[in-house]
């Protein structure tokens, strides 16, 4: 058995920990997929390199309103998706080769590692030559999560892809079936969509993106509906069918037939997979390895981070908790904590949605007396400008304190224009001191926010 100073177990975020400040210690960088994990490989990165695409055309197809008449000739599928991986493979690639080649004090395992023992780990190498065992008094799991896939589809045979997959099809299908209402059902289905796919969503749930704030999912369900065929409060009692030809029949008797399937039901910690009772690690109900607020687990010297451990599967959190682990791994004696109180996100939809804080129901329910206020785009200039008539920005703020509760955006540049408002709320500025205490630029879209602070009756 091999011993190191450090074991991380993982190459996505975990990868990132191990910088110039750990040339002195024997690392040991654990991976049995792709180098660079999900948000590089086959999460953020490549789904927002469709997204933009989707928007372009999105906009093309809509440019009449603006006077400009267009249309779209082709969609050049197999070239959207090679610009994509064109980008991302050699990153991959030339991340893989840095460790490999040229980190001397890191050392590569590419295999599937298990715990067999107290801080004792069996690799299972994935080209099948063997396996090796190693140790270490001090290991970071961050195996991150994988996509979760329900019955009846799990164990009937059907092909189906996921998000791991998907983007790597030959051609661009004519019909995709989408089974789940979360973000990445969303995100697809405006990818699909927009590039000339006939798009069914079926979800459980009347309404979709149900994390979000009630007037954001509610509002979205009511545009998605005017663009796709949704099939909501529904669940597949039977799927079958061969490649190219997929059936799905529904609670309520509908038949779905379409040439895709895309399962988008949620994704579930790696934890599972890794025997973390043997080196006693315990998790939480959701599967969620247990870890404190400095990311540390109950067993002394292991860390933890990112989707394999946090509520929050998002890559910026992810980042976050891997500076966290990289300073107390270092700095035992001073200690970083996570901050995890205004934890915002995006869906790259269409419209776009972004939040950050509260919902608010949420609010209510934590007996908050709350001021909102619900803007339009529509009532400022810019939006004028877009023509746009969906998109609106609801900010909740507590009466009491003055302070912003929660705020949520849909509509062009969401995920942009919601970073002051992060900002506001991560640093403690009030909702009337932020609307007054500084110039908003005009006309731009930014307005809508501002008006929405000036609107709240606090
Ligand atoms: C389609 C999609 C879109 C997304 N879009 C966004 C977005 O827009 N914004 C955002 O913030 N987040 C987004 N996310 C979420 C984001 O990608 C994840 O939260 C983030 O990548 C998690 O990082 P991680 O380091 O925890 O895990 P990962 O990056 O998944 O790294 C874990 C690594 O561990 C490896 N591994 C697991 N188990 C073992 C084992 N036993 N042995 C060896 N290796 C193992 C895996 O192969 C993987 O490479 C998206 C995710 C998906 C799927």
């Amino acid at each position: 058995m091999r011993q190191h100073d450090l074991v991380v177990i993982g190459s996505g975020s975990g990868n990132s920990i191990i910088d110039s400040r750990f040339d002195g210690l024997d690392v040991a960088l654990i991976e049995h997929g792709v180098f660079g994990g999900t948000c590089l490989n086959v999460g953020c990165i490549p789904t927002k390199m469709y997204v933009y695409p989707a928007d372009v055309a999105e906009a093309v197809r809509h440019a009449g309103r603006y006077g400009i008449d267009a249309s779209i000739d082709k969609v050049r599928w197999s070239d959207i998706r090679d610009r994509v991986f064109g980008r991302i493979d050699p990153i991959s690639a030339g991340g893989r080769e840095y460790r490999v080649s040229r980190s001397p004090n890191v050392t590569v395992y590419e295999g599937h590692a298990r715990f067999t023992g107290h801080k004792e780990l069996l690799v299972e190498r994935t080209d099948g030559s063997g396996t090796d065992a190693v140790r270490a008094d001090r290991i970071v799991v961050a195996a991150g999560s994988r996509p979760v896939i329900p019955e009846p589809i799990a164990s009937s045979g059907v092909p189906f892809h996921t998000s791991d997959t998907i983007m790597r099809l030959d051609d661009l299908p004519e019909h995709v079936l989408i089974v789940g209402s979360g973000y990445i059902a969303a995100e697809f289905a405006h990818v699909f969509s927009a590039l000339g796919a006939r798009v069914s969503i079926v979800g459980r749930t009347r309404r979709l993106l149900r994390s979000q704030d009630e007037t954001v999912a509610e509002r979205f369900t009511a545009v998605a509906a005017e663009r796709w065929d949704l099939h909501l409060g529904q669940q597949v009692v039977r799927a079958s069918g061969s490649k190219g030809a997929v059936l799905l029949e529904l609670t309520d008797g509908t038949a779905l037939r379409g040439d895709v399937l895309l399962v988008a039901t949620g994704r579930t910690p790696n934890g599972d997979r890794l025997d973390l009772d043997r080196t006693g690690l315990p998790t939480h109900p959701d599967g969620r390895i247990v870890v404190d607020e400095q990311q540390r687990t109950p067993v002394d010297g292991i860390f933890a981070l990112g989707d394999v451990s946090s509520p929050f599967q998002l890559k910026h959190v992810a980042n976050h908790e891997s500076k966290v682990v990289a300073h107390n791994l270092l700095h035992p004696e001073t200690p970083r904590t996570t901050d995890h109180r205004f934890v915002p996100s995006a869906v790259f939809t269409d419209p776009q949605i972004a939040s950050v804080g509260l919902t608010e129901a949420e609010c209510r329910a934590a007996g908050h007396d709350v001021a909102v206020k619900i803007q339009a785009f529509g009532d400022v200039a810019f939006g004028w400008a877009m023509e746009d008539t969906t998109g609106f920005c609801k900010l909740i703020a507590d009466r009491a304190t003055g302070r912003l509760l929660g705020a949520h955006i849909m509509g062009p540049y969401a995920a942009t224009l919601i970073q002051p408002l992060i900002q506001a709320m991560s640093f403690g500025l009030g909702a009337r001191e932020m609307a007054t205490g500084q110039y908003w630029i005009h006309p731009a879209l930014p307005e809508v926010v501002e008006n929405a602070l000036l609107g709240l009756d606090l």
